[in-house]
């Protein structure tokens, strides 16, 4: 992902993060990098391939 003159706060908010771990929204897991919505047993995102960081 790259931006070259994007300057918008939100974008380099979002950039500086390190997306290794699911968000979660309405008790679902979210796929921080597309957004998609997982049940619980997600392991991956089906969407977009994302899956969280093995610590
Ligand atoms: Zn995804």
């Amino acid at each position: 992902m790259s931006a070259p003159e994007a300057s918008d706060p939100i974008d380099d908010f979002l950039a500086s993060r390190d997306p290794t771990a699911w968000e979660t929204s309405y008790n679902k897991k979210q796929c921080p990098d597309c957004g998609g919505l997982h049940g619980d047993t997600a392991s991956r995102c089906s969407v977009c391939g994302w899956a969280p960081a093995a610590e």
